[in-house]
């Protein structure tokens, strides 16, 4: 996902670059592609509406004008409504795969850019004067590309960060996601769900007329049991976590599962080569702020890259990579210590948590102030890149 926009970004720019993708599209499993609802941010929004491609993202995205927080077994709850004129929602959903499409379409039209796929990388040599990128496509020899500077894109697990020998550190929540679609009886027009439960957040994405985007949190130690439950009792036991606001959840489509950890690297940058997406920080997916946060990230290095194109600077020079990390830095460290304190306090049944909790979402309902800045994180505006504060579709 990162890698791709990454590219789409520095279109047109007169400089020839390599993407590297081990996995083709159309692929039944893609590890990046797939069938999950991606909540998208006004920030991302307006990324992607800067590098004109909202207009092929807008006809199936889902606004999210209404959010409820609530938690089971207790009353009340916060609701955030999206404020117009100031903006008409709070977020978009668009569906993993289509945004794919979406990113691929724009790609292949892209002269300066050179997708090659299905190839793996698996040797970088890097000096301050070039890098050097080996990878291998299925039945043939190692190829290898020169280039002024290599961008890792490749996720959570980043074998590329480990060729550079940046070492990483792990925190595992020990719990798992499980995605599904969910059909309900009575849908609510453009609001999503957060459910706190004993086993972990619940998420409602809205999809469609009467689906939504199921995000399931269960221990880990107790994933493969909700996995082995028959369709209707998997139902039954969303059911029992969610209550009836929406009715009767009607029917399900297939499950996948994605292991929740916090993936730190130790540093984000060696000669040549800058980490961007899940390889530099990969979240816990509670406030929907990872994907948004690379976005931001991705934005803001192509700002820099062009920004050396255009006065014939060197775009891999350590002063660029350095200055796009110091710009990064306080941003992410906020965003992932938000979604570490989300995990903290909505992740647990301690009484203590409980009372925190509760308390916090009485103050967040109550408070306009308290409120407000909770919204302004939400979508993501309060730390936009001025070049986008005007920006309108360029497609
Ligand atoms: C359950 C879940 C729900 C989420 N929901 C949201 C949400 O609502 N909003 C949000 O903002 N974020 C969300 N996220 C986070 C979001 O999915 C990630 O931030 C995003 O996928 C990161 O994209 P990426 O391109 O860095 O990595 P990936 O999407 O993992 O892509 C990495 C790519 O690199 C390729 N690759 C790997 N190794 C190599 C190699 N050696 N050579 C070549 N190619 C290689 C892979 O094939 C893949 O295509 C969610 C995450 C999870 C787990």
């Amino acid at each position: 996902m990162v890698g791709a926009s990454l590219a789409c970004a520095l279109a047109d720019q007169r400089v020839k670059i390599a993407l590297l993708e081990a996995v083709p599209p159309g692929t039944d499993n893609p590890p990046s592609f797939d069938d999950r609802g991606i909540s998208l941010s006004l920030s991302s929004q307006r990324i992607f509406s800067a590098l004109g491609l909202w207009s092929g993202l807008e006809a199936t995205a889902r606004p999210v004008r209404h959010i409820q927080v609530t938690e089971q077994g207790k009353f009340g709850g916060t609701r955030l409504h999206a404020a117009a004129p100031e903006f008409d929602a709070l977020g978009y959903i668009v569906i993993a795969r289509e945004l794919g499409q979406v990113l691929n379409k724009k790609l292949a039209v892209l002269e300066n850019v050179d997708l090659i796929c299905p190839a793996r990388v698996d040797r970088v040599t890097n000096a301050d004067t070039a890098v050097q990128v080996g990878y291998t496509r299925p039945g043939l020899e190692t190829e290898t590309i020169r280039a002024g500077l290599l961008v890792v894109a490749d996720g959570s697990g980043s074998r590329t960060r480990s060729l550079l020998g940046i070492g990483h550190h792990e925190k595992d929540y020990r719990q798992t996601a499980i995605i599904t679609n969910v059909t309900v009886e009575r849908p609510l027009e453009d609001t999503a769900f957060e459910r706190f439960t004993p086993a972990g957040p619940l998420a409602l994405l809205p999809l469609d007329k009467d689906r939504y985007v199921a995000v399931v949190t269960v221990a880990a130690a107790d994933a493969d049991t909700y996995l082995a439950l028959e369709d209707v009792a998997f139902l039954d036991y969303l059911q029992q976590c969610f209550g009836r606001r929406l009715g009767r959840f009607i029917r399900m489509g297939r499950r996948s599962v994605y292991p929740l950890q916090m993936i730190r690297p130790d540093a984000q940058l060696r000669e040549r080569a800058v980490l961007l997406g899940n390889s530099a920080h990969t979240l816990h997916p509670v406030g929907a702020q990872g994907f948004n946060l690379c976005l931001r990230d991705m934005f803001e290095l192509a700002q820099r890259l062009c920004g050396a194109f255009r006065t014939g600077n060197d775009p891999g020079s350590r002063a660029l990579l350095e200055g796009y990390v110091a710009a990064r830095l306080p941003e992410q460290e906020r965003v992932i210590a938000f979604a570490d304190r989300l995990t903290w306090l909505f992740c647990n049944t301690h009484p203590v948590k409980t009372v925190v909790r509760n308390a916090a979402m009485l103050l967040l309902d109550l408070v306009p102030p308290l409120k407000q800045g909770f919204i302004s994180r939400v979508t993501g505006l309060r730390s936009i890149h001025p070049a986008l504060l005007h920006s309108a579709d360029r497609a």
